[in-house]
């Protein structure tokens, strides 16, 4: 079923690192050989070897209007036909910025950058221009980017590998970088109390995504804001997975938390290079030309990716989805979640929006530690049982899923029949793996 991937794969390998460009694509926390993807469309992903799957990874998040989609070709198109990168301003990067600062009220103004890990780290450096402090505090299994000071206790493809902090970090960057446990509240203001005039700023996922799905338990990002208020630092709310995907606007807007930076990505490039941060305008004023936090990028707003961002968060404003995606996600996660029940499996679900988790322990996860009581076991075979039967989902415990407004009623019975027929060989103890 798989063999031209495979045969691909060896080929990737010798002439790519690991044979892939981002680690957590290599499937190797499943031990499987990844798929080389030909196209996909709608909610569907087809491989080399010509099989058909319902996607549920979707591009890891930024597919929400799903694959392909007619009118978002149509628009992207147009602008590719005059030309990709120019290196000057383009009306495009101010059409798109008008629609972020008009969906949330936190932001005067934007930069954009090609990836969440430049626009987390830039949102970094602009927090320790503004305040004039080093120290900046995150949550263990919360996930940024790769930049230096972000690589620790990270989430997505480092938690699977087991390396919260990178090798060729050096430790007197890391340093910097104060870690606390998601959710708990108690534990952040015992760190501000020792260090809160050293600390520049909070950078928190809002709805956590990158351990698995994790939600904000009641006035967490709001102790959070009380915090960062009463030391002086700022809070930074990545949203580069929530932003647009949750509601059109962030997980802010859902939590009625006011961050002082926002970092976007994903979404707001509908599947090119885009991403950014923003703020209030006097924050971003401390940005080179105006000012002296320096920040830069040769195909920073590249205006096909722009395009593309804006036809995509167009269809979004115009469908408002939001609700749709809501219902289809609970009724997926709440099926998975009896028949784990049923099946006597130790499964829990997280489900906000779009984004879902399904976690091989009994309870819904509430931070890392508990996340990384998953038995990965179960998970394995649980995606080969899947995988095997058409549906593909992210190959980690420590993922978000997706769904897309492309994704229908029979994708979703479909994937509930084949989970059903997954968990009834696990409960007859019959594992691939
Ligand atoms: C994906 C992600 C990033 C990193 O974005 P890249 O474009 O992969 O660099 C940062 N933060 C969050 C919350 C993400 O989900």
């Amino acid at each position: 079923m798989f063999e031209r991937s495979k045969q691909l794969f060896e080929d990737a390998k010798k002439v790519i690192a690991g044979g892939v460009n981002s680690p957590v694509r290599a499937f190797k926390s499943v031990n499987r050989d990844p798929l080389f993807i030909k196209k996909a469309r709608g909610s569907k992903i087809y491989d080399e070897d010509g099989n058909e799957f319902i996607d549920y990874v979707n591009s890891w998040g930024p597919a929400i209007v799903g694959h392909a989609d007619d009118e978002v070709i149509d628009k992207t198109k147009a602008v590719l036909e005059n030309g990709f990168s120019f290196g000057a301003p383009t009306i495009l990067e101010t059409e798109l910025a008008k629609r972020i600062v008009e969906a949330f009220d936190s932001i005067e103004k934007v930069r954009f950058v090609n990836s969440g890990t430049e626009a987390a780290m830039s949102a970094i450096r602009l927090a320790r221009g503004i305040t004039g402090r080093d120290n900046i505090l995150k949550f263990s299994g919360c996930y940024h980017g790769h930049s230096d000071s972000l690589l620790v206790g990270a989430g997505s493809g480092s938690s699977t590998f087991g390396i919260p902090t990178s090798k060729g970090v050096p430790i007197d960057f890391a340093k910097h970088t104060l870690l606390a446990e998601f959710n708990d509240l108690e534990a952040t203001q015992d760190i501000f109390k020792k260090y809160g005039d050293t600390i520049a700023a909070i950078i928190v996922e809002p709805v956590a995504g990158n351990m698995g799905v994790v939600r904000p338990e009641d006035g967490f990002l709001e102790g959070l804001r009380n915090l960062c208020d009463r030391y002086g630092a700022l809070l930074i709310f990545d949203e580069v997975m929530t932003g647009f995907r949750l509601t059109y606007g962030g997980a802010q807007h859902i939590y009625n938390v006011k961050p002082d930076i926002t970092i976007l990505g994903k979404v707001i490039g509908g599947g090119f290079p885009a991403a950014c941060f923003g703020a209030k305008a006097e924050f971003m004023e401390y940005l080179a030309p105006n000012g002296e936090v320096y920040q830069a990028g040769t195909l920073s707003g590249n205006p096909v990716a722009m395009a593309c961002g804006i036809a995509t968060l167009d269809i979004l404003k115009r469908k408002n989805p939001y609700k749709e995606l809501e219902k289809n996600t609970q009724k997926l996660i709440s099926r998975i979640v009896g028949l784990g029940v049923e099946y006597g499996i130790p499964v829990s679900g997280e489900a906000i929006g779009s984004m879902f988790s399904v976690f091989f322990r009994q309870n819904k996860p509430t931070n890392f530690s508990e996340v990384n009581q998953s038995d990965l076991r179960l998970f394995k075979n649980y995606f080969w049982g899947l995988l095997e039967r058409g549906i593909y989902i992210p190959p980690s415990q420590f993922e978000s899923n997706f769904i897309t407004i492309k994704h229908s009623l029979e994708d979703i019975e479909n994937t509930i029949v084949a989970v059903e027929e997954v968990f009834r060989e696990l409960s007859e103890g019959r594992f691939y793996i």
